[in-house]
């Protein structure tokens, strides 16, 4: 801060955290940084459609991409839990090209690609849904998306804003094996300061202007000072034992979690992976939103006012992830469960 919080142009600092994104994440050859995981759907969405000269895109119902207009439709988190299928004040024309199939659903994206042949730029999903819930993918899915992109010539993209250096250090495609053309990020890489970024391979991001002719620029991108707090955050995360303790902490408050449920005969399900995690008030399985919305969410509205009058803030929706942090630690994942034990009596 005391050598300035921003230039508006580019700093030694954004190379250092560019390398360490790159040497990361395995389908990122090259990374533009941005300031929020919106302006980096954004970005990955016109780049997109540079490169393929195409325009239709598919996205998954209750997947959300920030809020820029051609992503709201059928998007999850704060849309979701408000219950808008779309928002006022996106005209039509924003989302004409947007086409919207179920999460974990092959069929509905072979019959997208059939009925739109040569018109799909790109596919863009949560690797893992985080919101609309914690929802994984089948792998089958993943590995279908990754082979039907590639027939059709159009991009694979990860939005890794949540999943990124979440689920692994590389993200989701390293947790999985799965790498996708293009990749956004944001979160945790700017360590609690506003961060985007987006990237992928090396002859699809030299489009991007003043390499290519594919315009996007930000005033405050790549500042110093988001620079400096994603590089530390990385580096903590980077120490051997991180996600080992990440994953113990999070399998112990979720299996916590639902035990105590259960025990107290409330119908639950869920899951986690690493430092991120979910549950439902349903039996289910939870394979997409349709599946999500079976939720009781009133029921979850009172425990999640229960815990708060316990102390424990757990993000205010049915239709949010949790996740936790090295900062977390095992009296605190011990205290949550035994809160969570009180609650589930009341409610
Ligand atoms: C949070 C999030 C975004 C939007 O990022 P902002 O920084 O809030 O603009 C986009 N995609 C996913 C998957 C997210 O979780």
């Amino acid at each position: 801060m005391k050598k300035g919080t921003s230039f508006g142009a580019p700093c030694l600092l954004e190379n250092v955290l560019a390398e360490m994104v790159i040497s990361a994440v395995p389908s990122i050859e090259m990374v533009r940084f941005v300031n929020s995981g919106t302006e980096a759907c954004m970005g990955v969405l016109r780049l997109a459609r540079a490169y393929t000269g195409r325009s239709k895109i598919i996205k998954f119902e209750g997947c959300y991409h920030g809020h820029a207009d051609p992503y709201l439709v059928k998007a999850g988190s704060g849309v979701a839990t408000l219950g808008l299928p779309d928002s006022p004040g996106v005209p039509r024309a924003a989302t004409i090209d947007t086409l919207t199939a179920a999460y974990n659903d092959i069929s509905a994206v072979e019959e997208l690609f059939k009925s739109h042949k040569g018109e799909i730029a790109g596919v863009i999903l949560e690797p893992v849904v985080g919101n609309s819930g914690f929802i994984t993918p089948k792998l089958e899915f993943l590995e279908f998306l990754r082979k039907i992109t590639k027939e059709n010539d159009a991009l694979l993209i990860f939005d890794e804003v949540m999943t990124g250096f979440r689920l692994a250090y590389g993200g989701a495609q390293e947790y999985f094996g799965i790498t996708p053309d293009l990749t956004t990020l944001g979160k945790i890489i700017g360590g609690g300061l506003p961060v985007g970024a987006y990237g992928g391979r090396r002859d699809i991001m030299e489009m991007v202007a003043p390499a290519g002719p594919m315009y996007q620029a930000g005033t405050l991108s790549g500042n110093p000072l988001a620079m400096t707090a994603g590089i530390h955050t990385l580096q903590r995360l980077k120490e051997p034992g991180s996600y080992e303790y990440l994953n113990r902490i999070t399998g112990d408050l979720i299996q916590g979690i639902l035990e105590a449920g259960n025990k107290a005969g409330h119908a639950m399900c869920g899951g986690y992976i690493s430092g991120m995690f979910g549950f439902f008030f349903t039996e289910g399985p939870v394979h997409n939103f349709a599946d999500a919305k079976k939720s009781d969410t009133a029921k979850f509205g009172r425990f999640f006012r229960g815990l708060l009058e316990e102390g424990v803030y757990l993000a205010p929706s049915q239709f949010e992830a949790g996740f936790t942090s090295l900062a977390h630690s095992l009296q605190d994942i011990q205290q949550t469960v035994a809160a969570a034990e009180r609650v589930f009596q009341r409610i």
